[in-house]
């Protein structure tokens, strides 16, 4: 119960990473809004948690209009800012360099890193605005950042990208109180990873120590972790979270 009277953002949360976080957030009683571009899923996420803490709200990451919708949404309704931000909202569009289009190169890059970029910057400068003095910023890169896995170059470099945002957030707000952290999942059992073929799945499975897939909630606990007061003096890091692959 050590995020009660907090008010947090999970973007993505209407699967995976993303909902088990809003489970974690509402159940150590913080009041949760859980947000994703698919409202649906946002709802779905909310009912299935079935606490009064956890509103949805529809968010597109990608674009600067909806994220300073979300910032005015929370202060009318909440009188203040969350002092927690989750960004969890991301996407693949795996292809080798050769054939990767363009399109998939901006759509991976606008939710991904532009995303993290809107969130971290208007959901910061709220927070300053209204005073906070212990927020918390949790950026969802991943392990595939250091591992550059061919076929992944526009989800590798945007993840890289989210980890470098992620030090220079930390450097900048760090006298406003605010601390800013990236974690880096292995490969975690989500809709996300259900686009992996097989032959790649299996050799991970070989190459990870615990041999198995991550499990949401796995992450979702060290999120808990770095948005709480236990981690007060965590800032800047990368936090690799994946069974020692
Ligand atoms: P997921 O199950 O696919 O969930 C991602 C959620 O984000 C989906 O609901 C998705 O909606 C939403 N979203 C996509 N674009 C958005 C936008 N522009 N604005 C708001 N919401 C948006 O993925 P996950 O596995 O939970 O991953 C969560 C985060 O962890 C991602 O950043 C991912 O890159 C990272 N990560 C995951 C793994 C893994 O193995 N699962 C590993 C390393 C890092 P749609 O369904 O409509 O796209």
């Amino acid at each position: 119960m050590g995020l009660i009277g907090k008010l947090a953002i999970v973007t993505g949360a209407g699967s995976g990473i993303g909902r088990a976080t809003c489970r974690l957030l509402a159940r150590d009683g913080a009041k949760v809004i859980a947000a994703d571009r698919n409202m649906k899923s946002a709802e779905q996420t909310v009912n299935e948690i079935a606490c009064d803490n956890v509103i949805p709200l529809k968010l597109d990451v990608s674009s600067l209009a909806s994220v300073s919708k979300s910032v005015t949404f929370s202060i009318e309704h909440f009188m203040q800012p969350p002092s927690i931000v989750i960004n969890s909202a991301g996407i693949t569009r795996d292809g080798y360099l050769l054939k990767l289009t363009e399109k998939d190169y901006d759509e991976v890059y606008e939710v991904n890193l532009k995303g993290t970029f809107l969130m971290t910057q208007q959901f910061a400068r709220a927070m300053i605005e209204h005073q906070i003095r212990n927020g918390t910023i949790i950026n969802l890169s991943s392990i595939v950042a250091r591992m550059n896995n061919p076929g992944q170059a526009n989800y590798a470099a945007t993840k890289a990208g989210v980890i470098s945002l992620s030090e220079i957030a930390a450097k900048e707000f760090g006298k406003f109180g605010i601390r800013v952290n990236a974690i880096l999942p292995g490969f975690i059992n989500t809709p996300m990873v259900d686009s992996v073929p097989e032959k790649i799945k299996t050799d991970i499975l070989q190459r990870c120590p615990m041999g198995r897939l991550g499990r949401p909630e796995e992450i979702a606990n060290v999120i808990a972790f770095l948005a709480s007061e236990k981690s007060s003096y965590v800032n800047g890091a990368a936090i690799p979270v994946t069974g020692g692959l």
